[in-house]
């Protein structure tokens, strides 16, 4: 049932003469269908945390599993077909090619896999459509609004099916009532299409809608536990 397991991680960054020890023996696991918030103020190590679970980074020391099998001993090759099937990813700045429609950035993972076009095109359709945009598909990101840039930059997160959602403040550049229906859109996989969702945030409001609460401190896990206070956005 474990998608992400850490044993004794540390990221340990070299500054100059300066040792920096960004997280510290950090032991956690993640299973399907959670909803977790990883929080912590600025330079707790949420961003180490976030760029090692979405195995984009390996440990200093430590070992990092995905699925069962170690990161570290996997061909670059291998470990980037894992992740792109495992993992979709939400950025706080969307991250999408502004010389394309929605539809061809949501396209976008699927061409990468080869999947036929269409396939691709009956795929890319729906899951525009579950985030609520089948009416925006041919707009570019410049004629979106920003709620709108990051619920297609959801949909193309889900493209290829991930078990897990890694949402690197995902509201942080909306407001806060385009912020709550993004959030909801991410409650909603968590709940409906069980998607396990990982979401990185200093805001503790946000944090409310998660289902466990991991929290970093000076690159310690000081808690994590079940949020008994969920916020449920319906
Ligand atoms: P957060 O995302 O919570 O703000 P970070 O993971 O970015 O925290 O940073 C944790 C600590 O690691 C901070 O002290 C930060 O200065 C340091 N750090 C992060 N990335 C680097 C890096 N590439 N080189 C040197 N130090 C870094
Ligand atoms: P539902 O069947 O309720 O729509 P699913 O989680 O099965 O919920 O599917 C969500 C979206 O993902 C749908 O658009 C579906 O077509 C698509 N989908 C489901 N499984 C796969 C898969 N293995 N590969 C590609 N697309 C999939």
């Amino acid at each position: 049932n474990t998608l992400i397991a850490f044993r004794n991680v540390w990221k340990t960054y070299q500054m100059g003469e300066v040792q920096v020890n960004a997280l510290k023996d950090v032991t956690v696991k993640l299973g399907r269908n959670e909803f977790a918030a990883i929080i912590g103020p600025s330079g707790s190590g949420k961003s180490t945390m976030m760029n090692l679970v979405g195995c984009l980074d390996i440990p200093s020391k430590g070992e990092i599993f995905l699925k069962g099998r170690n990161i570290a001993l996997l061909e670059e090759s291998d470990l980037a077909a894992l992740r792109g099937r495992t993992i979709g990813f939400v950025f706080q700045q969307y991250n999408l090619i502004p010389g394309m429609t929605a539809l061809e950035n949501v396209l976008l993972p699927l061409e990468i896999q080869e999947i036929d076009d269409h396939t691709a095109e009956k795929r890319a359709k729906e899951l525009l459509t579950l985030v609520g945009l089948s009416d925006k598909m041919q707009n570019k990101p410049s004629q979106l609004s920003g709620g709108q840039q990051q619920r297609v930059s959801i949909a193309r997160s889900l493209a290829c099916d991930p078990e897990i959602i890694l949402a690197d403040e995902p509201t942080g550049a909306l407001d806060s009532v385009t912020g709550k229906e993004v959030i909801g859109i991410l409650y909603r996989l968590w709940k409906e299409k069980e998607k396990t969702v990982v979401m990185v945030t200093h805001d503790l409001h946000l944090a409310g809608y998660a289902s466990r609460h991991i929290q970093l401190k000076d690159g310690e896990m000081v808690r994590d536990e079940p949020n008994k206070e969920q916020i449920d956005p319906e």
